[in-house]
């Protein structure tokens, strides 16, 4: 293996790669870089985001650039803004000693004027998304007359995103003699077009087959019945305390069920899909970039461009189609020598596409169980132990409350202290997967059944039509009075969301203008899609029921009912019921609600005033 430096990159570049602790060279930038540095010829090179493909380019680019001619020398297209500003930024600093070096990233999204102000200024590397940069050349702000590089960064994602002719009348606009750098993960026969008319007797080269799977990724999958498909995801999170992943969907509207969904039940996640602006897309990116989000959703697209190199999960909620994709979606973890763990939601019917996509990848899927409260419990209690022997004692903050905290422990021996401690942290938890049912699809008719009575004393009836049976078991167990909150608070259903254009404020307006002059205590407001949820004072249902018959909006009656409390610390929400279609749907109770514990951002509007119409809960979930 040859060294950056036998490679013959000059001293500037390589005292700003040393800066940055690159050792040695990746696999395609030992490949790419003497090709690109040694010679004019087109070059197609297959390599994934994470491989180093970047510097494969840029530092032999950055080599032969002479900043002192005027004009841009090179324009890089990549197909997302993310990936744009991404590459603008390692350009920039691997050129960091190059006197006088300029890197100009336009994208859309953003205001056209302050980049064509910065265009004005000069430049020698422009990188853009192709909208923006064929704008900008249609406004004659942008000259690629005199460019003597272009790249095509992840060349078959810009084709599948329906860039081709933005990238033809480009491309039209660059002279004959420039060289040309494709880089793709994949070749399709697009793109075989598009290199056939654009490049001239380019050479090829791979940095491992032209669709293989990252090597430190593991890929598994479990063996799901399609209605077990929520749950089962949920046990491999809960299976993995210290997860920081992708969920991928097929659709919008699943990224945006499953991330509601997930937030309902407390975790602490968010969703990217194409329905969110840019500023949304960036707040989500930041937070997950940021680890303030611990699981993000996503659809293939949304999440091009977002790089992140400690993820330790990619789930599959559904296989894609291409397998192009599925080696995209995994490659994202196990990247900089960390190993990365592929999980697929796999039913009966998808097992073919699976061995289909095992050949094409060429790595084996391992069928992994499901696994049962039990394992999970273990897992999550010995990651919390674990936590606490890793705490750092803060000894200026609690010395001076040790000896009223030791004396309250002197009749407690060392092991009950253990005890009463995990069992404050995690008796919630364990209650709510003791009857956990076996989620694992098996053969055997007269198991799966046995499973299903197993899932029922669980709390799902929904299958069997008996929610109003259950309903009233519940009542005659005298279930209901453990509605109030610890606060003597109750929390109330209300059949309004923000589908409706419900908000904090009219429920506010609502109850002020229909209780009669009565003044309870308000508490937190979540606000959903289809429904909301509110805590009030207890002691005003029937006031609030009466006051609800006279109650209209939209032209839709309101129906306010008793609902459970919201789950808290490790908590679960398996009492609550709700009463129309999409709530059903929902209110999976196989595997109910769930603990959240490690959300940073749960928001919420806490009723510390009266009626006060403040920020409701769940931030995040104002954004989709
Ligand atoms: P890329 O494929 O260009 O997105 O690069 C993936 C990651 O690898 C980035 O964080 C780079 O900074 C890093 N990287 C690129 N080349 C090297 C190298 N030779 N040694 C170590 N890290 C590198």
């Amino acid at each position: 293996m040859s060294t950056f430096k036998e490679m013959g990159l000059n001293p500037e570049i390589l005292s700003a790669i040393e800066e940055l602790g690159y050792e040695n060279p990746t696999q395609i930038q030992e490949l790419a870089i003497p090709k690109i540095l040694d010679s004019r010829q087109d070059l197609i090179a297959f390599a994934q985001t994470g491989t180093g493909k970047t510097a494969a380019f840029g530092l032999p680019i950055l080599n032969k650039i002479d900043p002192s001619k005027k004009g841009i020398k090179c324009i890089i297209l990549s197909p997302t803004r993310e990936l744009g500003l991404q590459i603008a930024e390692d350009i920039k600093t691997y050129s960091k000693n190059m006197k006088g070096f300029k890197v100009v990233p336009v994208y859309g999204g953003a205001d056209i004027v302050s980049q064509i102000k910065k265009l004005e200024r000069g430049c020698d590397i422009v990188v853009g998304t192709p909208g923006r940069t064929l704008d900008l050349i249609k406004r004659n702000r942008l000259d690629l007359e005199g460019v003597e590089f272009l790249v095509l960064d992840e060349a078959d994602e810009m084709l599948s995103m329906g860039f081709a002719e933005d990238l033809d009348a480009i491309l039209a606009n660059t002279p004959a003699t420039k060289q040309t750098l494709l880089f793709s993960a994949t070749m399709p026969p697009d793109m075989v077009k598009l290199s056939k008319k654009y490049m001239t007797d380019p050479v090829e080269i791979s940095a491992g087959s032209k669709q293989e799977a990252n090597l430190n990724v593991t890929h598994q999958y479990y063996k799901i019945n399609s209605r077990d498909r929520y749950p089962a995801l949920k046990r491999a999170v809960d299976y993995a305390p210290d997860i920081y992943g992708i969920i991928f969907c097929r659709t919008r509207a699943e990224t945006k069920e499953v991330a509601e969904r997930l937030a309902e039940d407390g975790y602490n996640t968010d969703a990217l899909h194409g329905d969110l602006s840019q500023a949304q897309r960036d707040y989500v990116m930041n937070r997950f970039r940021n680890r303030q989000l611990q699981l993000l959703i996503a659809t293939d697209v949304a999440a091009r461009g977002l790089d992140v190199s400690e993820l330790t999960h990619v789930i599959n909620y559904k296989l894609p189609d291409e397998d192009a994709v599925y080696v995209h979606r995994s490659g994202r973890t196990g990247r900089a020598g960390n190993e990365g763990l592929s999980i697929t939601l796999l039913t009966a019917k998808e097992t073919g596409r699976l061995r289909y996509l095992e050949r094409k990848i060429g790595r084996k899927f391992e069928q992994v169980d499901i696994p049962n409260g039990q394992e999970i419990c273990q897992k999550q209690l010995f990651s919390m132990i674990d936590n606490i022997k890793e705490t750092e004692i803060a000894n200026s903050h609690i010395e001076s409350f040790l000896p009223q905290i030791f004396e309250k422990f002197e009749d407690m021996t060392k092991e009950e202290v253990i005890k009463k401690i995990v069992s404050a942290e995690f008796n919630k938890f364990l209650e709510y997967y003791r009857d956990a049912p076996d989620l694992n699809k098996t053969s055997d008719r007269r198991e799966r059944d046995r499973n299903r009575d197993r899932d029922d004393r669980g709390g799902d009836r929904r299958d069997r039509g008996e929610r109003r049976d259950d309903r009233r078991d519940r009542g005659e167990r005298g279930e209901r009075r453990e509605h109030k909150t610890a606060s003597n608070m109750t929390r109330y259903f209300v059949n309004q969301g923000k589908k409706d254009g419900f908000s904090p404020k009219l429920l506010m307006g609502m109850i002020n203008s229909h209780l009669g002059g009565a003044t309870p205590e308000i508490g937190q407001i979540e606000i959903m899609k289809m429904f909301s949820f509110f805590e009030m004072e207890s002691g005003h249902t029937s006031d609030l029921q009466r006051a609800a018959k006279d109650m209209e909006f939209n032209g839709r009656e309101v129906s306010i009912e008793e609902s459970s409390p919201k789950p808290s610390g490790a908590g679960r929400d398996r009492g609550s019921r709700r009463g129309d279609g999409d709530r059903d749907r929902r209110d999976d109770r196989r595997d109910g609600g769930y603990r959240g514990g490690r959300d940073k951002d749960s928001g919420g509007f806490r009723g510390g005033s009266k009626r006060s119409s403040g920020s409701h809960g769940a931030k995040r979930r104002t954004r989709r």
